[in-house]
Order: C-alpha cells, then sequence, then structure tokens
C-alpha cells in the first residue's frame, strides 16, 4: 500500500478523522467501537491528538495517546496519524516517545509545538530548547529520516501569537523546507478563508498538499469554548445564526451539518482541494451525515473491516 502522502497526491477524493484521547478506560472502550463504525467509512487516516498533561507517551495507560493510537492501528487496522507537541519537552524524551511510536508501527506525525501547560498566556523562548515545530520536524528527520510521514498545522488567519498573518506563512514555509510532507489547517468557518490562505501558500513557495480543517459546529457551548482556546473569531452572519437556536442541540447540529456540507462542496469547487479533514470532537453522527450528503460515505457489506475476519473465524470454528 503507497504511504499517505502518495495517497493525498493521487487526486482521488478522501478524508481523514481526528479524535482525542478518552480520559476514563470506559470513555477508551467506547471510543474504540466509535472507530469501528467511523473506520467503516474508509478514511485516508485517523488521527489522535497529544495532550501533554495526559501521561501522552505512557503506552501502557489506556487512555494515553500513544496507546490510543496504537489501538488504532494494529487493533483497528486504520492507517494512523499521532500528534506529537514538542513544548516544555527535552531533545531525549522527545526521541524516546518517538522511538515507541516508531516500535509500534506508526508511520504518521503531526508536529507540533504545543501550547504553555497551563493553557494560558504566550510562548516563552528555551535556549537549548525545542521552541517551534520546525525544530521538531528538523529533529524527526535527523533521527529518524523518511520513516515517519509528517503534518504541520497552518492557521489560514494567521496563529494567533504570530506578528502578521505573512509573517505566520513564512514560518509556515520554515516548517516544509524542514522535512514536512503536508499540511492540515486550524478550523475556519468560510471557504473564502481557506481559499486565500491556499493562494498566499503557494505565492510564497509551499507547494506541498494542504488539507483544509473543518469543525462541524454541533453545539453552542462547545463551539464558544474552541473559538476561545483557539482564539478565532466567528463571523457576524454564523453568530447571527446561530444565537436563535443557541438552546436546541439538534438545531444547532442541523445547522452545522448545512454550513459545513456548503462550505466542502465551495472548496471542492474551487478545485484546490480533494480532501477534508474532520475535527470530530470524538462524535460521530454530524460528520457521518456530511460524509453522506457529499457521497463520500460509502460502506462496502461485503468487505468486512480488518479485525472481522478472525471474529468470523472464531465464530466458524
Ligand atoms: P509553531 O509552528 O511552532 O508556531 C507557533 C508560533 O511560532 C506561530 O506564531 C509561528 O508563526 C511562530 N513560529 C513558527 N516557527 C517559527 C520559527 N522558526 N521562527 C520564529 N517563529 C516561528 N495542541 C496540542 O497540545 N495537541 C494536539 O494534538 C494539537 N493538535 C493540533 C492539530 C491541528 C491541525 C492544529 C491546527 C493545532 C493543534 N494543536 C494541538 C494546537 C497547537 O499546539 C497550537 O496552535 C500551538 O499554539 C502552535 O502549534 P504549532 O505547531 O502550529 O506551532
Amino acid at each position: 500500500i503507497d504511504r499517505i502522502n502518495k495517497r493525498i497526491n493521487n487526486g482521488s477524493k478522501f478524508f481523514s478523522l481526528e479524535y482525542f484521547p478518552a480520559r476514563t478506560v470506559n470513555g477508551a472502550v467506547n471510543l474504540l467501537a466509535r472507530f469501528e463504525s467511523m473506520g467503516a467509512g474508509k478514511p485516508l487516516f485517523c488521527d489522535i491528538t497529544w495532550h501533554p498533561a495526559g501521561d501522552p507517551g505512557n503506552v501502557s495507560k489506556p487512555t494515553s495517546s500513544l496507546c490510543m493510537a496504537s489501538t488504532m492501528l494494529n487493533y483497528c487496522g486504520l492507517e494512523t496519524m499521532l500528534h506529537i507537541t514538542c513544548a516544555d519537552q527535552s531533545v531525549e524524551q522527545l526521541k524516546a516517545n518517538l522511538q515507541k511510536a516508531k516500535d509500534l508501527g506508526i508511520r504518521n506525525l503531526l508536529a507540533l509545538r504545543g501550547d504553555p501547560p497551563d493553557g494560558k498566556g504566550n510562548w516563552t523562548f528555551q535556549t537549548g530548547g525545542l521552541n517551534y515545530s520546525s525544530d521538531l520536524v528538523r529533529l524527526i528527520r535527523q533521527e529518524f529520516e523518511d520513516f515517519f510521514i509528517i503534518c504541520v498545522a497552518g492557521y489560514p488567519t494567521g496563529h494567533p501569537e504570530s506578528e502578521s498573518y505573512e509573517e505566520d506563512l513564512k514560518n509556515l514555509k520554515k516548517k516544509v523546507v524542514a522535512g514536512a510532507d503536508f499540511i492540515i489547517t486550524q478550523l475556519f468557518f468560510k471557504a473564502s478563508t481557506f481559499i486565500k490562505f491556499f493562494n498566499d501558500c503557494r505565492a510564497i513557495g509551499i507547494n506541498c498538499p494542504i488539507i483544509p480543517g473543518l469543525l462541524p459546529i454541533q453545539a453552542y457551548q462547545s463551539l464558544r469554548h474552541i473559538v476561545k482556546l483557539s482564539r478565532l473569531e466567528v463571523p457576524q452572519d454564523i453568530i447571527d445564526d446561530i444565537n436563535p437556536i443557541k438552546d436546541n442541540d439538534e438545531a444547532i447540529r442541523n445547522y452545522g451539518v448545512d454550513q459545513t456540507v456548503t462550505m466542502a462542496r465551495e472548496l471542492f469547487d474551487s478545485g484546490l482541494v480533494h480532501g477534508l479533514h474532520f475535527y470530530t470532537l470524538n462524535r460521530e453522527v454530524a460528520t457521518i451525515e456530511i460524509l453522506k450528503r457529499l457521497g463520500m460515505w460509502y460502506v462496502d457489506p461485503w468487505k468486512p473491516l480488518p479485525w472481522k475476519p478472525s471474529a468470523n473465524h472464531h465464530r466458524m470454528t
């Protein structure tokens, strides 16, 4: 099978799905069932986020990022991408976690800087440490050469800490020059925001694939929370649409599905993208509905999932 960068480049439509590790063992078991139902729709890959506070590199802990990623790959048979952050970590710790990922068979990484541990304030430069995700990309290439496919994050409205949008684009280019294979974007609310960003990237020589990151709006409170964390602005027309229905979860979810489908169609029509990345928030209903409406959700009843043959085999013997 081709590595994912080849499949991203081959021009056919695809989607990918992002999950965060569960906080409890019960939650992790539930998440496994979700990987099964979402995996049936054949995502190109699924990814697991990295949260420094949650002991992410402790593979014997069922809620760790490494354990979830390994389960996704080795038990569910899904192509897996592990997020990894370098903020506040020593080079030795990073190398050890990267080696564990390699030993578990993980071939795809999303290399990030991460945020300050308390979730507040700006990042402070650390002399001698890894300060930017471009430093992490360089470390991965230096230590593991081409073993990993490396993705990095892009910000269609600029990273909130950067001096300007233009400055952030130049820093994005540094990540690609350091060895990243493709980019996934931060969420955004209008197709035109992504299209401008894409064209600006190409204009300064960022030529790798850029996958738009989509967050279907699923609930009023979670939108407010995410927007605050990512320091994004929600366009006024969307605020005006949502405000009257903010207490009606079903209406908000339907709105989120419609809005994402419209945006995805505009993105495909632009001819600039053929793949979509979904921030699932570990839920499945809205994402499956969107993919169905886009004609991208096809579950073949005659082809069992990778882990089904052994289950059938046990039943037969
Ligand atoms: P960087 O690329 O290092 O950029 C950070 C800032 O430094 C920017 O302002 C940039 O312009 C500037 N900069 C970058 N390189 C240089 C340079 N060489 N010289 C000078 N300035 C530079 N966080 C988590 O904790 N866990 C996750 O799993 C996670 N997943 C994410 C997935 C996606 C798709 C996205 C978009 C974000 C994710 N985040 C995650 C959040 C991310 O950690 C934060 O946005 C963080 O503030 C920046 O990370 P980065 O890798 O983009 O940083």
